[in-house]
């Protein structure tokens, strides 16, 4: 069977990493975020890291090639044969295209987007919020909250706030997400691939939404 992509659209702080983790477990597939991808070369000091670093700091996106190859290279791996969850990818136009070139290559397609929304005071309120584990776990200081604070359930690893996650750095993410990324909204609803999700509910319903509009697809 081809292999299956499923694609979390929405603002920073919709709950796409948090939505991500939870429905590719139920899914059996893995979840593959570029924020987390970039993260993690930042810790090992590679080059790909140092060069992102520049512009996740300030709120910008990494450019368009270098993030399209180091996506090829991580979906290219053999844990990733039945497919992906992918979470803050694409993100502009010039990345949807170059990412349905791919997925050509491994003769498949995009399936379902689901498009998580939420308006935008919400937003800066969960990520100035946000905890994060090093393995990318997502918790929430009031709506999520790990059960010691600051350590991660799961390994008991200490949790950290986003560089970011400041206020000013939010807001401008958010005018990036606007000009750059919510054009693909469009883009896919062109192709019938979009489902609207309300992401003002509740974790678990949003999840439970999002694996309707997977099962529907
Ligand atoms: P994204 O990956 O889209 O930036 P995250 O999954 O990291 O979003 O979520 C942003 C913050 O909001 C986190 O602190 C997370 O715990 C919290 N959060 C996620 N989903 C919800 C929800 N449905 N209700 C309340 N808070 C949420
Ligand atoms: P968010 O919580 O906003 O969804 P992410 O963890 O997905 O944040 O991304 C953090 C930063 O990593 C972005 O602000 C951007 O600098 C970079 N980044 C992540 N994904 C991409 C992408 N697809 N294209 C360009 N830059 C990206």
């Amino acid at each position: 069977m081809a292999p299956t992509y499923i694609v979390l659209l929405g603002p920073p702080g919709a709950g796409k990493g948090t939505q991500a983790k939870r429905i590719a477990q139920k899914l059996e597939l893995v979840h593959v975020s570029t924020g987390d991808l970039f993260r993690e070369n930042l810790k090992n000091e590679t080059e790909l890291g140092q060069l992102a670093q520049q512009y996740m700091n300030k709120g910008e996106l990494v450019p368009d090639d270098v993030t399209v190859r180091m996506v090829e290279e991580r979906l290219s791996r053999p844990d990733c044969k039945e497919g992906a969850v992918m979470d803050g990818f694409p993100r502009t136009a010039a990345q949807a295209k170059a990412f349905d070139e791919l997925l050509k290559k491994f003769d498949s397609a995009v399936k379902v987007v689901p498009y998580i929304k939420v308006p935008d005071e919400v937003l800066v309120e969960r990520l100035s919020g946000r905890w994060m584990s090093q393995s990318g776990r997502v918790y929430h200081e009031k709506y999520n909250p790990p059960t010691v604070k600051w350590i991660d359930d799961i390994d008991g690893s200490p949790l950290y706030q986003r560089e970011d996650d400041k206020p000013e750095t939010v807001r401008h993410r958010i005018d990036v997400y606007n000009e750059q990324t919510a054009p693909l909204i469009d883009y896919y609803r062109n192709q019938g691939l979009l489902v609207e999700i309300d992401g003002t509910q509740p974790i678990e319903d949003v999840t439970e939404d999002i694996m309707q509009a997977v099962k529907e697809a």
